[in-house]
């Protein structure tokens, strides 16, 4: 196969297609004596956690066990099922093959053809099939294009497509495409793809010639885009069990013997979760890291980046764990939860809600925390009724603490008090910047720390109101699709969280507007002193805390 490897190299070889000797790497992996290579195997399970994974896998039906310290999932990706383009002549004519299927034709010894037409963006950039870029289609297209003119000289070839995507140096190859003669570039909204007198008729709307052009062909390339292998797999047992009650077949990968499931959580479009900003290759299960096209559509040079990346993360839990840290976003924090367990009400909350997997539990329910699969968020902190979950570092003992040092103002002196649990990852360095900034925020605010609005535990909430406190609000990041949570659904748990502390404050008979959850980005440190200064004004709207003086 022929494919870009020009990035690294000089500006010159961008405007060539390289052959890419894949078998070299392979043979270079072969001959590694500190690398084993399994092949036709899968993996039956993997128990443990980083540091000490016991992988299991049935290789030809014999079993082969050993340990890894570390995993990095590199299973790629899947062609978008092009079926479900009908519309574009896909499964109806049988000269409207994919990008893939042009691959493996010009790979098997070239094709034959006077015309052909590429469709950009098939079943791409589209809300009824796949809405985002699978960002290589362009260049793919590209390349089949030149590829068709060297083996047909005197072919003719047409590239339809919304926008041509062909960042940084890769422009130059585009280029060349252009120069082309024989390749006829337009933007345009294809509305046809027909069979008539023994060829394939495309129609284009919206051209850059600004009319509608009908273009006769032998072939037609859908370029489709790029779905993660992991898309379609279940990453829970009641995903499982729910499968399976249908009769849909299905192939697990990893296999986790994990109590919330033997996957990793993925995203709406199949692809593993993880902080897309500062943590690309971090997974929902610690020591598991995704490297190339199965965490996000991407290229030749990319993915060889990207698993370089992934394996530098896979070496750095290595070492963190061994020295009995923790890898992210805390890295190298020594400290975990301590549970006392004889007060343990076998509630479940801290299984349920730690978003990465560390706790499993037993028949009883009673939680076995695995301290290096913990990254040391605190939402089992926050998540226990109990109060019996601390770290050294953070403690129950430590926010009473600092929740008492704040002093309340009587009611006769007329200033409110307002408590601010400020997460430590977006948040807090937002206040900081907004101080560098010189930016000033409301006086009768006080502002207390915490790991991230997961660990906040509602009693919390009830200890600081029934304090006198007249109001509490929370500052955490961005949760959504686009989250920007350290801890994945720590903000999202807390604003949860928050929708159940109507019942404490209904106990207290205090207005439910007396605690908010706001959201807030490292770049919004500008909005953060407008955000407390409203919190501020809505409280001041409130007779005051009628627990003060008590
Ligand atoms: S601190 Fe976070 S990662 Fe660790 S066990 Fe608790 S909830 Fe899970
Ligand atoms: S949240 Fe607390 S009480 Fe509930 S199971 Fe976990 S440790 Fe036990």
């Amino acid at each position: 196969m022929r494919c870009f490897i020009g990035i690294e190299l000089s500006l010159e070889a961008t405007k060539e297609i390289e052959d890419l000797n894949i078998q070299e790497k392979i043979d270079e992996v072969n001959a590694n004596p500190k690398i084993n290579v399994y092949t036709s195997s899968k993996i039956q399970k993997i128990e443990g956690q980083p540091g000490q994974f016991n992988v299991t896998l049935d290789q030809n039906g014999n079993t082969v066990e050993f340990k890894a310290g570390a995993i990095v999932l590199a299973t790629g990706w899947k062609p978008y099922d092009a079926s479900k383009l009908e519309e574009l002549g896909y499964g109806k004519y049988d000269n409207v093959i994919t990008n893939i299927q042009m691959e493996e034709l010009i790979s098997n010894g070239g094709v034959k053809a006077d015309s052909v037409a590429f469709i950009q963006c098939a079943g791409q950039r589209d809300e009824n099939h796949l809405p985002y870029c699978s960002s290589v289609c362009c260049m793919v297209s590209l390349k089949q294009a030149k590829l068709i003119r060297e083996q047909n000289p005197d072919s003719k070839v047409y590239i339809f497509y919304k926008d041509m995507r062909t960042p940084g140096l890769y422009e130059d190859f585009y280029r060349t495409a252009q120069d082309d003669e024989g390749i006829f570039l337009t933007k345009g909204n294809v509305t046809k793809v027909a069979q008539e007198a023994g060829g394939l008729v495309v129609g284009v709307e919206d051209t850059l010639l600004g009319e509608t052009v009908n273009v006769k062909v032998d072939r037609v390339v859908l370029a489709t885009g790029m779905v993660s292998s992991m898309e379609g797999i279940p990453t829970t047992k009641e995903e499982q069990a729910e499968l399976q009650e249908k009769g849909i077949e299905f192939e697990n990968i990893l296999n986790l013997e994990y109590r919330q499931g033997p996957e990793l959580p993925i995203l709406k479009y199949g692809f593993p979760d993880s902080n897309f900003i500062c943590f690309p290759y971090e997974t929902r299960r610690t020591g598991i890291y995704a490297a190339g096209c199965v965490r996000q559509p991407m290229g030749i040079n990319e993915s060889i980046d990207d698993a370089t990346g992934a394996a530098l993360k896979a070496i750095q839990c290595i070492e963190l764990i061994s020295q009995g840290g923790t890898t992210f976003p805390r890295s190298g924090d020594v400290d975990y939860p301590d549970v006392f367990l004889q007060r343990c009400t076998q509630c479940k909350r801290c299984t349920e809600e730690c978003p990465f997997g560390a706790i499993n539990e037993d028949e009883k329910g009673t939680p076995f925390y695995n301290p290096m699969r913990c990254r040391r968020c605190g939402t089992c902190f926050g998540a226990c009724p109990e109060r019996i979950v601390s770290f050294k570092g953070y403690s129950v003992d430590m926010v009473s603490t600092m929740l008492k040092a704040v002093s309340v103002p009587g009611p006769e002196e007329e200033k409110p008090r307002i408590i601010a649990f400020v997460c430590e990852n977006d948040a807090y360095p937002a206040l900081d910047m907004a101080a560098m900034h010189r930016l000033k925020y409301n006086p009768f605010i006080r502002v207390i720390p915490v790991r991230c609005l997961g660990s906040v535990n509602t009693v919390f909430i009830a200890d600081t109101l029934s304090k006198g406190i007249d109001g509490v609000l929370m500052l955490g990041c961005k949760y959504g699709d686009d989250y920007q949570c350290h801890f994945i659904k720590g903000s999202e748990l807390a604003d949860y969280r928050m929708g159940k502390v109507q019942e404490t404050l209904d106990r207290l008979m205090l207005e439910s507007d007396r605690v908010k959850v706001m959201q807030v980005a490292i770049t919004e440190y500008d909005k953060v002193p407008q955000i407390m200064d409203e919190f501020y004004e809505s409280i001041k709207e409130l007779e005051p805390n009628p627990y003060k003086g008590f």
